[in-house]
């Protein structure tokens, strides 16, 4: 692959794509209203806004309507995918004795898409050209890739947890590389922070001196944060929860594992700077 950079090649398969798909993360997911969904709903029973041609009643107002779940789910391109690609346009209104199937292989695609897309992001940092670790991500990107190619039987039979592992495993190493083994375990910039089931609280916290760089809140409560005008250099945002953070004017060109789905839940505008590979939401 050349990588100097073409971010939109890399990444292209990797978004939402909703016009290709048969509204499978709507159907498809366990969800709550708690989190932000329309409603309590099971995993493989459609949404109450969902049309029967897949069309969202209510996509242009989910914003106004308060459905940030809905707002910041990513299936980092695996609805398309999967009723393009794999199936083929068959959609499982159509089929309903592929149904099951198509909601379960959906499940499994969009796991190794996340996977797909952080491999993909860290690949495309430039400190690491020249480092063998690049050689390594690359070839796990194919490998990676190969999975998703698979035919749906094949797919459902895939060792994700086994393949989650050697993902993870390669994503810290290059992580490692990028801030020089400067691991700040406990975070010491933002001094003692309470934990809420294992993840960092900074929950409506004033972030605008403290220095994130290179810090590890992955997973981090950061819900309604201030973290505007700083620099996120290297700081590792892997599942943070960036709900309604103020990022205005934050420099995020360089954090690691940040997603569309996180950015599009914050609170941003012009001046705040996305990798190459995030899309500005509408809305800032
Ligand atoms: S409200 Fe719309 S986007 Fe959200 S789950 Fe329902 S159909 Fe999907």
């Amino acid at each position: 692959m050349d990588f100097e950079i073409q971010h939109e090649d890399l990444f292209r398969d990797l978004k939402i794509d909703c016009k290709n798909c048969f509204g499978l993360c709507c159907v498809s997911l366990y969800f709550s209203k708690s989190e932000g969904f329309p409603t309590d709903k099971e995993a493989k029973e459609p949404c109450i806004n969902l049309e029967p041609d897949f069309r969202c009643k209510v996509h242009s107002k989910l914003l106004d309507k308060g459905l940030k779940g809905c707002i910041s789910y990513d299936c980092f391109g695996a609805g398309q995918k999967v009723s393009r690609d794999i199936y083929k346009e068959k959609d499982w209104l159509q089929n309903p004795e592929l149904a099951n199937e198509i909601f379960e292989v959906f499940c499994i695609i969009n796991k190794l898409h996340e996977m797909l897309w952080y491999l993909k992001s860290i690949f495309s940092a430039e400190e690491l050209n020249g480092n063998p670790i690049k050689n390594e991500l690359e070839r796990l990107i194919k490998e990676t890739e190969n999975l998703t190619n698979l035919n749906p039987l094949s797919i459902l039979n895939i060792d994700i947890v086994s393949q989650r592992y050697t993902v993870n495993s390669i994503l810290k190493k290059a992580r490692d590389v990028l801030i020089k083994g400067n691991t700040k375990v406990k975070n010491p910039p933002l001094g003692a922070i309470k934990e809420i089931a294992g993840r960092l609280d900074l929950v409506g916290k004033d972030l605008k001196k403290t220095s994130l760089n290179e810090l590890d809140l992955a997973g981090a409560l950061l819900m309604a944060a201030d973290v505007r005008g700083n620099n996120l250099k290297h700081t590792n945002l892997i599942g943070a929860d960036l709900r309604d953070t103020d990022i205005r004017g934050t420099n995020l060109s360089k954090t690691l594992f940040i997603t569309q789905g996180q950015v599009n839940t914050a609170i941003g505008d012009s001046t705040t700077i996305l990798p190459p590979w995030i899309d500005r939401p509408p809305n800032w």
